[in-house]
């Protein structure tokens, strides 16, 4: 089959779904690749590149998916991207279908088939397909290093011919998959790393990473807040008012606060309060990665970078991943690699779209012209 790839058209996307290096696994499985110029440029994979890893570079999106079998992206599609779909034509992206059933319609009614990469299932199996953590990973890590170049100071404490430098204290709130990779930055940094969670069962891999977990004096910690699948649920009145007196006492100490708290199909908790912030010095910073659902900091602006009076910094940033886009599309060209292999058993360039496959069947959102969002339960864990 032939597979393609399209230019990212959303405002600031720099990731790209194929890299150089894919290209070349994927004609391993017997495929055969296109590109529209300049998809991979903002990456840092030049069109060059990509000849030279035997992809037919062809000038427009229109050209690349009339050559292609399977279409791959980053982003899900916008309408201009619909239009190029054809009957028995695949896409494989991410696409949010709980919040895009007019899409959903729309791609159905032409046939075509959709992977949803953010509907990948998170059982073991598919853990080389999990873009949603593999974005997860880099977006922790960035947080990190954006709260480093908005923060006036070292992460590590030193001792120098000019004077001790005190070690930076940052607390980071919800050790799921990005926050764990910001603990692993910010200790790896130097810095005394606090992490909170409302799912109890994370403090020893937050122990282990080096970093400690915040207990509340909260008789229920225990039970409250954990969800079925290693997700978290809303918690309790009371375990927010204990959440957040805790949050309160660190607040006016902590240098950089690294926020990703997230609650599967609700707005992000506000957990980092308006006082909260007020108590806080001059100079720290706050990365929201929640900000996209709505922030879990008062104060976040999806998309901006602020500093409020008493000079405190606030990102509220919602592209972390496409700000590290070469590492990103290298990794997320990996797991639509990944994906593509479960798609073509028999390595002979031939799709065989399994729909007994729970890892396919749980990602895949229309199929053949009928839309097959939401899938059943996977049968195995
Ligand atoms: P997420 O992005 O949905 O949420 C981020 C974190 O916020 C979670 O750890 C959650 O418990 C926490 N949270 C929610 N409300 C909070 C609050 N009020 N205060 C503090 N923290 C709060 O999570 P995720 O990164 O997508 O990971 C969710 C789960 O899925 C984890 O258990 C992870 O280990 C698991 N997972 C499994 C696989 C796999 O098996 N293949 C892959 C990825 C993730």
């Amino acid at each position: 089959m032939k597979i393609g790839a399209l230019k990212e058209i959303f405002e600031g996307e720099n990731r790209v779904a194929m890299t150089p290096d894919s290209a070349l696994q994927l004609v391993k499985l017997g495929h055969t690749c296109v590109i529209e110029s300049g998809a991979g440029a903002k990456a840092g994979f030049s069109d060059a590149a990509y000849e030279k890893a035997g992809v037919t570079v062809l000038p427009t999106a229109q050209a690349v998916s009339e050559a292609a079998d399977v279409l791959v992206k980053v982003r899900g599609p916008e309408a201009s991207e619909v239009a190029l779909l054809r009957q028995g034509q695949t896409l494989i992206s991410f696409f949010w279908p709980a919040q895009n059933a007019e899409l959903l319609e729309a791609i159905s009614a032409r046939g075509a088939t959709v992977v949803a990469m953010d509907m990948v299932p998170r059982i073991s199996r598919a853990q080389k397909m999990d873009a949603l953590s593999s974005m997860a990973n880099i977006a922790g890590y960035r947080a990190v290093i954006e709260a480093g170049n908005n923060f006036g100071r070292f992460f590590t404490g030193q001792v120098t011919a000019a004077g001790k430098v005190p070690p930076a204290k940052v607390l980071v709130v919800g050790a799921g998959v990005a926050g764990l990779a910001a603990i692993g930055t910010s200790t790896s940094l130097g810095a005394i790393t606090y992490a909170f969670d409302v799912r109890p069962e994370v403090a020893e891999q937050i122990e282990s990473m080096g970093a400690e977990f915040v207990y509340l004096d909260f008789a229920d910690q225990v039970q409250d807040g954990a969800a079925t699948g290693g997700y978290a649920a809303p918690s309790s009145p009371e375990f927010r008012e204990a959440q957040l007196k805790k949050f309160r006492e660190l607040a006016p100490d902590m240098d950089i606060v690294i926020t990703t708290a997230l609650i599967p199909g609700r707005p992000a908790p506000k957990l980092w309060t308006e006082d909260m912030v007020q108590m806080m010095k001059p100079g720290s910073v706050i990365v929201d990665l929640a900000a996209e659902r709505g922030g879990n900091c008062d104060l976040t602006i999806p998309d901006e970078r602020i500093v409020t009076e008493n000079g405190v910094t606030i990102v509220g940033y919602t592209d972390f991943p496409s700000r590290m886009a070469a590492q990103a599309s290298t990794l997320y060209s990996t797991n639509i690699r990944h994906m593509l292999t479960d798609l073509t058993p028999k390595k002979d360039g031939v799709i065989f779209h399994n729909m007994e496959d729970d890892v396919i069947r749980g990602a895949t959102v229309t199929h053949e012209g009928a839309i097959t969002y939401p899938p059943p339960p996977p049968k195995i864990q």
